[in-house]
Parts: C-alpha cells; sequence; structure tokens
C-alpha cells in the first residue's frame, strides 16, 4: 500500500545509522516516548534510568546532564528542576510535612526564606532563621520537630564562610538531615559530601543558573545525593509534582558544563584582582570576600575550600548615603545592574541589609555586591575608579 506524503512525512522510514558520536551528546525533546509494544509499555523503567516513559521522567539528553552534575557536585544522584528556586522548593517538598521544622540560615538566599515563611508556613511547616555563624546557635535551634537543616556557604550577600563541618556534625548527631546551597562553590570550591574530618552533607542543591551555565541566558536547578533512599525520596516528590526541564536548556548546560572550572577559576583571580583594589580605597568601609583575612568566616573557607566564586560586597564608609552608592552604581559603565552571576557580565547589585535579616547582622554602611565577569580585570578596575571619582 502506497502512502501518502503526510503520512510519510510523520512516519518516515528511514532511519540514520547508529552509532553517531560527537563531541556534545545529542539533543533528544520529547514529552511523547515511544514503546516498541504493549509488553515495553508495561515494563517500562525510569527511576532508576534504566528506560524511558514519558519526556518529564527523563530523555537521554536529561539523564546525561543529570550524570554530569552528578559527577560535578561529588554525588551519585542528581534531578533537574527548572531553576534554583525550584531545586529549594523540591527538597522541602520531599522531606518535610506538616508538623516538621526547618532550620534556615538567617543569611541564606533571601527566596529560599521566602519560601518558608510564605509557602512552608501554609502547609503547617514550621521554620527557624538561625546564625550561621554560631555553631552553638545552630545546635540550639534544633528542636524535637526539625526534621532539615539548610546551610548555605558563603552566606548571600553579606558573604560569611560559616564552619560546615561543625555544622553538618551537629545535624548528623541530632538526626537533622543537611541540605547545602552550593551554588557559590559550584562543585569547584569544594566537595559538600566530603568536607573533611569525615563530614558531609546529605543532599546539595545547585542554582545551574549561575556558573554551570555561565550565560545569564539558561534558568535551571539541580539536587544532588549519595544516599539511594534519600534519592528515591527526591525522585518521587520530583515525578510526583512534575518538575521537568526542557532540551534545549539541558544543552545549553551539556555545553557550558566542559568550561565551568576554568571560568570559574578565572573569575576567582579577577574578582581577587578587582577587590583588592577596591579594598584599599578611601570610600570603602570593609570589604566581604570569605578568601581575604579578615572577611566573616576567612578561616573557614581556607578549612574548606580551594577556589572562591568570583563574587563578593563591599560596605561604604558610613559617611556616604544611599542616594550617593545608588549614583555610584549608576555611573558604572561594565558592571550593569542585575540579579545573579556566574555569567561573562560582571554585574553589581546595591542591597538594603535590614529588610533582608531577622537576626543582628553587625554591618554598617550602604552595602554593594559585584559579581566579576570575564572581562579584563584592569578595565573593571578603571570603571570602579570612574564612578567612585564621581563620590565626592
Ligand atoms: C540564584 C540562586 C538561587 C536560585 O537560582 P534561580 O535559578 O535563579 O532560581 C539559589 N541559591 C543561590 C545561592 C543563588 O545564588
Amino acid at each position: 500500500m502506497t502512502r501518502r506524503s503526510a503520512t510519510d512525512l510523520i512516519h518516515h522510514p528511514y532511519k540514520p545509522p547508529a552509532g553517531f558520536e560527537a563531541p556534545v551528546p545529542g539533543v533528544f525533546k520529547a514529552s511523547t516516548v515511544i514503546f516498541a509494544n504493549v509488553a515495553a509499555m508495561r515494563a517500562r523503567r525510569w527511576k532508576d534510568k534504566q528506560g524511558y516513559t514519558y519526556g518529564l521522567h527523563g530523555t537521554p539528553t536529561t539523564f546525561t546532564l543529570e550524570e554530569r552534575v552528578a559527577t560535578l557536585e561529588g554525588g551519585r544522584f542528581t534531578l533537574l528542576v527548572p531553576s534554583g528556586l525550584a531545586a529549594v522548593g523540591l527538597v522541602d517538598a520531599a522531606f518535610l510535612r506538616s508538623g516538621d521544622e526547618v532550620l534556615v540560615p538567617d543569611n541564606g538566599y533571601g527566596p529560599g526564606k521566602e519560601l518558608a515563611q510564605a509557602e512552608l508556613a501554609r502547609w503547617g511547616i514550621k521554620h527557624r532563621f538561625y546564625d550561621a555563624m554560631d555553631p552553638a546557635a545552630f545546635e540550639r535551634a534544633i528542636g524535637p520537630d526539625t526534621r532539615l537543616a539548610w546551610l548555605e556557604a558563603a552566606g548571600s550577600v553579606t558573604m560569611e564562610f560559616p564552619d560546615l563541618r561543625a555544622l553538618a556534625r551537629i545535624a548528623r548527631a541530632r538526626g537533622v538531615l543537611t541540605v547545602l546551597d552550593n551554588t557559590w562553590g559550584a562543585g569547584i570550591a569544594f566537595n559538600p559530601f566530603d568536607l573533611g574530618n569525615g563530614q558531609s552533607v546529605d543532599v546539595s542543591m545547585h542554582a545551574l543558573t549561575k556558573y554551570p551555565s555561565g550565560g545569564g541566558d539558561v534558568l535551571m536547578g539541580a539536587v544532588t545525593t549519595r544516599d539511594d533512599a534519600l534519592y528515591a525520596r527526591l525522585a518521587q516528590t520530583h515525578m510526583r509534582w512534575g518538575w521537568g526541564v526542557g532540551a534545549n536548556d539541558a544543552e545549553a548546560l551539556l555545553r557550558a558544563l566542559p568550561s565551568v572550572a576554568l571560568r570559574y577559576r578565572a573569575q576567582d583571580d579577577a574578582a581577587r584582582v578587582v577587590a583588592k583594589w577596591l579594598q584599599q580605597r578611601p570610600e570603602i568601609g570593609r570589604l566581604l570576600h570569605p578568601a581575604f583575612e579578615g572577611s566573616p568566616g576567612h578561616e573557614h573557607w581556607a578549612a574548606h575550600c580551594t577556589a572562591a566564586a568570583g563574587l563578593f560586597s563591599v560596605l561604604f564608609d558610613e559617611r556616604f548615603t544611599v542616594a550617593q552608592v545608588d549614583r555610584f552604581v549608576d555611573a558604572l559603565k561594565l558592571f550593569r545592574i542585575g540579579y545573579s552571576w556566574g555569567g561573562a557580565m560582571s554585574l553589581v547589585v546595591p542591597y538594603e541589609l535590614q529588610p533582608m535579616r531577622s537576626l543582628p547582622h553587625g554591618h554598617a554602611g550602604v552595602l554593594v555586591r559585584f559579581s566579576i565577569g570575564l572581562e579584563d580585570p584592569q578595565d573593571l578596575i578603571a570603571d570602579l575608579e570612574q564612578a567612585l571619582s564621581g563620590l565626592g
């Protein structure tokens, strides 16, 4: 029976030869996955990545990216979600239920705190903000209902580096699961599953939006663990809520991952050059960069890390008003004003700390955060110099 071309354009008889290989793996796009027969459909297995069922449950493209992110993080199992914030939500949804309490660092990623305050609270899940720089206070914050503790290194915006080993050890001793927001370390600065002295976190969460993407153009998050049972729990929640990622975004990540370590180290080096220059300026009251002595938690950074993200903040001398610092930020030409970091373009954001913190933070002066991109650091310094000269 001859068919019409409209049909053959869908059910085409040509099959390309198998065995094609190229430096970047092929991109598979699917909602529907086709089964050879009913028996194959009934025998479907996707939870252990031994087969395919539906695009949401994984394709060769997403499985490949998951395996590579697991390798980057030093874990065994990774799940991908549409953003870093969705990765926070996946961990919370997988491990918490009504009546439980979650501990969140007071200097943690702001939208993650808001998720606890505004959404988890609606489900009867309690939260408590703790001082990440005080392990004894962390231990005191653990109560009978505490199930999960978020850790973050370095802290959001104020860049404090906590004693991760101590926090992980305390949580383990008290039977509390730990999840680290590992976006800053990116799997490069330190290994969250091998913190030294036998300590490890249970789960690592990573906003692939930042360094792994490197472009400022993709949103994606990852949740990684070494533990079979924790992975099974996460995978069930991931599947039931339908938090899949698009193939084009996975492709962008697969393309960017081979250079992530090079970019991370180049941005680290450039950031330290720029931060050192800024630190010596009379307009600057304090530099907040964990690799610099005098920065909060510098000794813990030195004990855990071999590198740092290209991210730092400065507190302007207290004589400068918010309006003056805003004018400085507006005068910058190479540093563009925008959230996120880890991309090729240097970014700047002024922050008002007071509404961001529940506990005393001890910082004075207007805070500005810089994300160093891949421009020449001497050009970035020249840009900062011309903008500072207008400060008066
Ligand atoms: C950006 C970021 C997130 C959230 O990632 P998105 O993909 O923007 O949702 C979470 N944690 C940290 C530390 C981040 O920097």
